[in-house]
C-alpha cells in the first residue's frame, strides 16, 4: 500500500509533516513517474501522430494522480499530516508549451486518446520559455520569459535524435518525452518534444523576450511564436516549423519500420493529424524523406502522403491563414521549396483555371492551407457552424473539388481536468446524485431528474459559493487582488483579440459604471473578471488591456461604485488560473463577433461547471444553445449570415452606431478627463479612434443588445430558484462536449487506428 510517510523517511529522513511542499512535490513526481513507467504503452499496427505547434497541458501532478487513481489516497494522506495537495501543487511550474485554445485542445485530445486506449502520441517542440509571462505595470502588458524547465521536471530525455538538414547547416535534435496517462486505463502514450542541445538563454536580453533572431543554433526553441514582424522573425518561424515536422516525420517513419512497415505501405502504419497549418511542411518533408532516404519514387511518395496526412482548420480569420514568401522557404530549406514548387506545378496543371486554389500565388507566396488540403486526405472544421462557413465561404473552392474530404469534428474538453480535478466538490456531489459512470461516458443527463428539487438546487449553489470563496482566496494570496466572494462572478478569459470583443464588455462596464453613478444600484454586487494575453505586436489588443486596467483602477477609486461593481484583470492567465476561474463563474462571456470564433472550448468548461452563458450564435455556442434550449442561454447579436454579408458588401459603418444617443457617451468616456487622468493618452486615443472610425470587428454593432441582455441576466440572477435550475440544465447537457466524444469521431471517421486500415487504401492506388 502507498505510504507517503515512509517514502518521505526514506527520501529525506523526515516525516511527511516535517517535509516542505517542495520536497513533497518531488516525492510525488517521482512516485507518479515510477508508476507511469510501469504501464505499457498503447499499441496497434497503425499509430497516430498529433503534430502541433502548441500543447497547453497545464500542471501535471493532480491530473496524473487522478488518472492513476491515486488522487484521493494522496490527498487523504497529505491531509493526515497537515498538508494540502493544492499547496504542494504550487511548487510545480506550469509548462509553457502553448498559447490558447488550439494548444489546450491538443492537450485535451492527448488525455482522451490515452483514455480511449488509442495508440497516438503528440509531437511538438520543447520551448524553453513559452510565449511569455504577462506582467502588468502602469496599466500596460509587460513581458518576461516564462521559465518552467527547472528541476524537478516531468520531462525524460530519450536517446532518440535526428539530423535536420537546413539549407545552410544541419542540426541534430534531442527528444524529450512526457508521459500521457489514460484515465484508469493502465496504459500510456507520450508527448514527444523535440529540442536542440545548443539552445541558450544567454542570448536573451536581460528582463526581456528579445534575442538575436539570426542565431538559429542558440535560439531555435527558446520561444513559442517569436516576433515575426521582420524578415528574420519570419525565417525563424520557418526554421522552427521545419525542425518540428522533420523530426516528427523521421520519428513516424522509423517507428513504422520498427513495427514492420516496408515504407510503401506506410499509410497502413501511420496517420498524421496536423493541428492547424503550422505543421504543414510535414507534407513536402515526408516526400523528401521517402524519396531520398527510402527507395520510393516521387509519384508514389505523393500518394503515400495523401493517404497519411489529415488537416484541422482552426480559423477563418484571413490574417491567420499562414502564407510564406517562397524566397523565405528557399532560404531556410531549399529542398523543401523545390518540392513545394513541384506540388504547385501539379496543381496548376490540374486546376489551371482556378488560381484561388494554387499552392504558390502570382506573388510567389506559398499558401500553407492549400498544401494541406490538396495533399492531405481529410480537412475538418471544429464546430458545426465553423465547418459550414468553411464549406460555403472561406474554403468553398476546395470543398467543390473534394466535398467528401470535408467533415466537422466539434471540439471537446477533458472532463478529468475541467471538472474532476478543478471542481472535486461538484464531482463528489454528482457522484452522489447520479453515480460515477459519467467519469467515463460523460453522460450527466441523470441530473435532470433534480431540475425542480429545491434542495439539490440549493446544494449546487452552495458548491458554487465554495468555488467563489476559493477563487477569492487564491487571487488575494497570489495576485493581491481582493474580490467579493458574494458578488456575481462574470468572466471573460481567453486570448485578447478584437474579434472576441473584450472591448465590448469593457464598454458595458463603462455603461454600468455610469448607470450606478446615476443611482441605479445592482441588487447583488457584480465582479467582472478578465484574463488573457495579447500578442506583443498586436497594438489594439494592448490598448484594450490598457483600457480595462485603467478602468479597473478608476472604479476601485470611486467610493460610490466600488462596492457594487468591480473590474479585475487576472495577470498571466494560464491553465492554473483557469482551473480556479471556470468553477467559480456565474456568467460565461462568449461574445465574439458571429462567424469569427471557430469553436471555443472555454464556453464548454464554463457550462460544465454550471455558469450561464451570454453568447452570440458563434462557434460551439450554437451547439450549446441547441442542447440547453434558448431559455437556458442568453443569446444576443447579429447572426453569422448577417455579419458575413456585411463584410462582403462593406456595409458596416461604426459612425452610425457611435452617433446613437445611448452609445456615444460610453465611447467618449474612454478619452474623458477621468480616464485620461489615470491612463495613457496614446493608448486611449488610439483605441477610441479605432472604435469610432474603423471597428473592424464591430464592437458597436451589438452593443445595445448586449447591454440589454446583460441587464436581463443580472435581473434573472435575483430569482435564484430559476437561475439554479438553468445552471443545473447546463451541467446536465454538457456531456456532448467531452473530448472523448470528439476523439471517437476522429478515430472512427479519420484515423481508423483500431481496424488497421487507412481511409483511402482502396481509393488511391499507383498505376
Ligand atoms: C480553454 C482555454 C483557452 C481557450 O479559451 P476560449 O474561450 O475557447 O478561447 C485558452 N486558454 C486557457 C488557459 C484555457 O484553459
Amino acid at each position: 500500500m502507498l505510504n507517503l510517510n515512509e517514502i518521505a523517511k526514506e527520501k529525506f529522513n523526515k516525516t511527511l509533516e516535517e517535509s516542505t511542499n517542495q520536497e513533497i512535490y518531488k516525492l510525488l513526481l517521482d512516485l507518479v513517474q515510477d508508476k507511469a513507467k510501469d504501464q505499457p504503452i498503447n499499441e496497434s499496427k497503425k499509430k497516430l501522430y498529433y503534430v502541433s505547434a502548441e500543447f497547453l497541458i497545464g500542471k501535471l501532478l493532480s491530473n496524473n494522480l487522478l488518472n492513476l487513481g491515486l488522487y484521493q489516497e494522496v490527498e487523504n494522506q497529505l491531509a493526515a499530516s497537515g498538508k494540502s495537495l493544492a499547496e504542494v501543487e504550487e511548487a510545480e511550474q506550469e509548462p509553457s508549451l502553448g498559447n490558447g485554445g488550439l494548444g489546450r485542445l491538443a492537450a485535451c485530445f492527448l488525455d482522451s486518446i490515452a483514455t480511449l486506449g488509442l495508440n497516438g502520441d503528440g509531437v511538438g517542440l520543447n520551448y524553453h520559455f513559452g510565449l511569455f509571462k504577462q506582467i502588468f505595470k502602469d496599466h500596460q502588458q509587460n513581458y518576461a520569459p516564462d521559465e518552467w524547465l527547472a528541476e524537478p521536471t516531468w520531462l525524460t530525455k530519450s536517446d532518440i535524435s535526428f539530423e535536420v538538414p537546413f539549407g545552410k547547416f544541419t542540426l541534430t535534435s534531442s527528444l524529450y518525452d512526457l508521459e500521457v496517462l489514460g484515465f484508469q486505463q493502465g496504459k500510456r502514450n507520450r508527448l514527444r518534444l523535440f529540442d536542440l542541445d545548443t539552445v541558450s538563454s544567454d542570448i536573451i536580453e536581460e528582463g526581456t523576450i528579445t534575442f538575436d533572431k539570426t542565431n538559429i543554433e542558440e535560439n531555435l526553441t527558446l520561444f513559442l511564436y517569436p516576433d515575426d514582424s521582420d524578415r528574420n522573425g519570419n525565417l525563424l518561424r520557418i526554421y522552427q516549423q521545419y525542425f518540428m515536422v522533420s523530426n516528427a516525420a523521421q520519428l513516424a517513419i522509423a517507428e513504422a519500420i520498427e513495427r514492420g512497415s516496408n515504407v510503401h505501405d506506410l499509410a497502413d502504419y501511420v496517420v498524421i493529424q496536423i493541428n492547424d497549418t503550422h505543421p504543414t511542411f510535414i507534407i513536402p518533408e515526408l516526400i523528401r524523406l521517402l524519396t531520398t532516404q527510402h527507395v520510393v519514387s516521387y509519384d508514389e511518395a505523393v500518394i503515400i502522403v495523401r493517404n497519411i496526412v489529415a488537416f484541422t482548420n482552426h480559423t477563418i480569420l484571413a490574417e491567420a491563414l499562414e502564407k510564406w514568401p517562397l524566397d523565405d522557404v528557399k532560404e531556410v530549406v531549399p529542398e523543401i521549396a523545390t518540392i513545394i514548387e513541384k506540388l504547385d506545378v501539379e496543381i496548376k496543371e490540374q486546376f489551371a483555371d482556378k488560381p484561388n486554389v494554387h499552392v504558390i500565388d502570382e506573388n510567389n507566396i506559398v499558401h500553407m492551407a492549400h498544401i494541406a488540403i490538396h495533399f492531405g486526405f481529410s480537412t475538418n472544421g471544429v464546430a458545426a457552424l465553423h465547418t459550414e462557413i468553411l464549406k460555403e465561404t472561406e474554403l468553398k473552392p476546395f470543398y467543390e473539388l473534394y466535398p467528401e474530404e470535408f467533415s466537422n469534428k466539434t471540439n471537446g474538453i477533458t472532463f478529468r481536468r475541467w471538472i474532476m480535478a478543478a471542481n472535486p466538490e461538484l464531482t463528489a456531489y454528482l457522484d452522489e446524485k447520479i453515480g460515477t459512470d459519467w467519469h467515463l461516458d460523460a453522460d450527466l443527463t441523470g441530473l435532470l431528474e433534480f431540475q425542480k428539487d429545491e434542495k439539490v438546487l440549493q446544494e449546487l449553489k452552495d458548491i458554487k459559493n465554495i468555488k467563489k470563496a476559493q477563487l477569492a482566496e487564491h487571487l488575494e494570496r497570489t495576485q493581491d487582488i481582493k474580490i467579493n466572494p458574494n458578488s456575481i462572478i462574470d468572466v471573460q478569459i481567453k486570448r485578447i483579440h478584437e474579434y472576441k470583443r473584450q472591448q465590448m464588455l469593457a464598454l458595458y462596464v463603462i455603461y454600468k459604471y455610469l448607470d450606478i453613478k446615476a443611482g441605479n444600484i445592482p441588487a447583488t454586487p457584480i465582479t467582472i473578471i478578465f484574463g488573457g494575453k495579447a500578442a506583443p505586436a498586436y497594438t489594439i489588443a494592448q490598448d484594450i488591456i490598457h483600457l480595462i486596467l485603467t478602468l479597473s483602477e478608476l472604479i476601485e477609486n470611486d467610493a460610490d461604485v466600488k462596492d457594487h461593481l468591480q473590474l479585475v484583470f487576472v495577470e498571466n492567465y494560464n491553465v492554473g488560473e483557469a482551473e480556479y476561474l471556470f468553477p467559480a463563474a456565474d456568467i460565461s462571456e462568449q461574445i465574439s463577433l458571429a462567424s469569427k470564433e471557430a469553436s471555443g472550448t472555454g464556453n464548454m468548461k464554463f457550462m460544465l461547471n454550471g455558469a450561464l452563458t451570454v453568447a452570440t450564435l458563434d462557434g460551439a455556442n450554437v451547439e450549446i444553445a441547441e442542447l440547453v434550449g434558448n431559455d437556458n442561454i442568453y443569446l444576443f447579436g447579429r447572426s453569422s449570415d448577417e455579419i458575413v454579408h456585411l463584410y462582403e458588401t462593406n456595409g458596416y459603418n461604426p459612425q452610425y452606431y457611435y452617433n446613437k444617443r445611448q452609445i456615444q457617451p460610453i465611447v467618449d468616456f474612454i478619452v474623458g478627463d477621468e480616464m485620461m487622468a489615470l491612463g495613457n493618452e496614446a493608448n486611449l486615443t488610439r483605441l477610441y479612434n479605432d472604435i469610432k472610425n474603423k471597428d473592424w470587428f464591430m464592437a458597436l454593432i451589438d452593443l445595445i443588445e448586449f447591454i440589454q441582455i446583460k441587464d436581463l441576466m443580472f435581473e434573472d440572477y435575483e430569482d435564484q430558484a430559476v437561475w439554479q435550475e438553468k445552471s443545473l440544465i447546463n451541467i446536465a447537457k454538457a456531456g456532448f462536449f467531452s473530448a472523448d466524444r470528439t476523439i471517437e469521431e476522429y478515430n472512427n471517421e479519420i484515423w481508423h487506428l483500431t481496424d488497421g486500415s487507412s481511409k483511402k487504401d482502396s481509393d488511391i492506388t499507383l498505376n
